[in-house]
């Protein structure tokens, strides 16, 4: 495996608009910038697949929008990360017309069923409405003198005395190992919608970020929240016996993460040197999110991200790297070529059965435990897993991020005993704020295994938290409403 070394301020990993946005907004303020992604624009990720909206916040509602957001997540936002991205949509949605984005006002009842309300809308390709926002910010990265490469996939965060400072990624195309030092990192990876076997995501969506951030040592955050796509008349029919789970499992599937890799209001995680927007990132949205409020999320975030990170390069020496830690690396990634054991393919395609059948729309304590240990039972299978060129590679370096995030979810679904928002847990059909108005966070052990704390939630705007409900306005409706 030849070995190449790339030296920036920021690198930035992913190429949907978070992490375009991030990168415009850090080669703004005058730094070097990487842009490395495992998907080419050629290729749709989630932003190239949008439905077309984006939330419009005039200044005057900025209270009452703040308000939605943090009741759609049942009062487990981290309200201040709530509050920020409430009052910076109003300028940042409208600023993107200053990349060449094309977008207009129209009416939609995306966010809450029956209550209209302006949205932005973004007019693409079909099927590719997102490109109207992808296209322009690539644009605008390159000609601000972001260097973007495709086809990159980022394997593992390096880190030197607790900080990142630089990442391991593999040529797609050639298989070298390209090693980055950087002052900064933005994780900007997307979702995990594709750790499920039924889902809607664009192919690639596995957790990669929140696997890269869990292995370095950073917090994740409301990993039990997941949307999935069961409809208002399903869901009920779900939680009073009508619907069986076979017939919930046919449902379309997973479609959000809510949950992600904790950040604070400059949008860096629990490591230093580590920056997390969009999809990857949680805390904003709780237990479900308003429809919209992703674009908007990824635009807000992604800018945020970006101008941190680049006021940490501003005065930061270029670390060495740790060379133990590239050479681990190295070794780790050739070892698949040179074994004659399990394609990766196969042993994906088992994970997202094991997590949609366990860790899905249907959740209870049996399954759920159930689910975990047959991911630990995989895990020991995927040792074995070999490669024949570097898209195996890919696969082998997913499902190891998948069997990652697949845990962290499984321990964090298995410990809520109550059922809110996206989180349903048959077996404990009611929402509980005396019992679980908090927030789970899992960190990788000192042993390997998923270390899970359970944090109140800081009621910092919001001071009492209401009658919360399951299900999503997304999803049309919700069942039940308790205190
Ligand atoms: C069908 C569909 C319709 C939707 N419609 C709407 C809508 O209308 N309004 C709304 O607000 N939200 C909508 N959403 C949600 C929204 O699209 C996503 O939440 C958002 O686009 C996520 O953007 P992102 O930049 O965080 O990640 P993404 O757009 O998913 O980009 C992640 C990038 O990270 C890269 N990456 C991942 N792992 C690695 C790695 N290891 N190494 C290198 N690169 C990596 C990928 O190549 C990808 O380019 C929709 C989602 C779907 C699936």
């Amino acid at each position: 495996m030849q070995r190449r070394h790339m030296a920036t301020d920021i690198l930035v990993v992913g190429n949907g608009g978070a992490g375009l946005r991030a990168a415009v907004a850090a080669a703004e303020a005058n730094c070097r910038v990487l842009l490395l992604s495992k998907i080419g624009a050629d290729r749709p990720n989630s932003t190239a697949v949008i439905a077309g909206w984006g939330a419009h916040v005039p200044p005057q509602d900025v209270e009452s929008y703040f308000r939605m957001v943090v009741e759609e997540g049942n009062y487990l936002s981290d309200q201040d990360l709530a509050w920020q991205y409430a009052t910076e949509v109003v300028d940042r949605m409208p600023e993107l017309r200053r990349f060449g984005v094309e977008m207009h006002l129209a009416e939609s009842t995306l966010e809450r069923p029956g209550t209209a309300r302006n949205l932005w809308y973004f007019p693409g390709p079909p099927r590719r409405l997102g490109d109207a926002i992808r296209s322009p910010l690539r644009r605008a990265a390159s000609e601000k003198g972001a260097t973007v490469l495709d086809d990159t996939l980022v394997t593992r965060l390096l880190t030197s005395d607790g900080s990142v400072n630089g990442a391991t990624a593999l040529d797609l195309t050639t298989g070298d190992l390209v090693v980055v030092s950087a002052k900064a990192v933005v994780l900007a990876t997307g979702g995990a919608s594709g750790l499920y076997a039924r889902q809607n995501n664009p192919a690639g969506t596995t957790g990669d970020g929140f696997g890269l951030a869990y292995a370095a040592g950073a917090e994740l955050v409301d990993m039990e929240f997941d949307t999935f796509m069961l409809s208002h008349q399903q869901l009920q029919a779900l939680f009073t016996g009508r619907l069986t789970d076979e017939e919930a499992l046919s449902t379309p599937g997973a479609h959000h993460s809510c949950g992600g890799v904790k950040v604070d209001l400059a949008r860096r995680s629990t490591l230093p040197g580590l920056y997390v927007a969009g999809e990857a990132a949680g805390g904003t949205f709780g237990s479900a999110r308003l429809g919209g409020s992703a674009v908007g999320d990824i635009i807000v975030s992604g800018c945020l991200a970006g101008l941190s990170a680049a006021e940490t390069a501003r005065d930061k020496p270029g670390l060495q790297l740790d060379q133990d830690q590239v050479v681990i690396e190295r070794a780790r990634l050739a070892a698949f070529f040179d074994r004659d054991g399990l394609p990766a393919r196969a042993l994906a395609r088992e994970v997202r059965r094991v997590m949609w059948e366990n860790m899905g729309p249907v959740r209870r304590e049996a399954g759920l435990q159930s689910g975990l240990e047959k991911l630990r039972a995989l895990r020991a299978k995927a040792a074995s897993m070999s490669a024949r060129n570097p898209r195996d590679l890919r696969h082998a370096v997913e499902v190891g991020f998948m069997l990652d995030v697949g845990e962290a979810i499984a321990v964090a679904a298995l410990r809520r005993a109550e059922s809110r928002g996206t989180h349903w847990r048959l077996d404990h059909p009611e929402p509980s704020n005396t019992d679980w108005l908090c927030n789970l966070i899992v960190r990788k052990g000192a042993d390997g295994a998923p270390d899970l704390t359970a944090r109140p939630v800081a009621l910092s705007r919001i001071t009492h938290a209401g009658p919360c409900r399951i299900g999503s306005a997304w999803t049309g409706g919700y069942v039940g409403l308790a205190a």
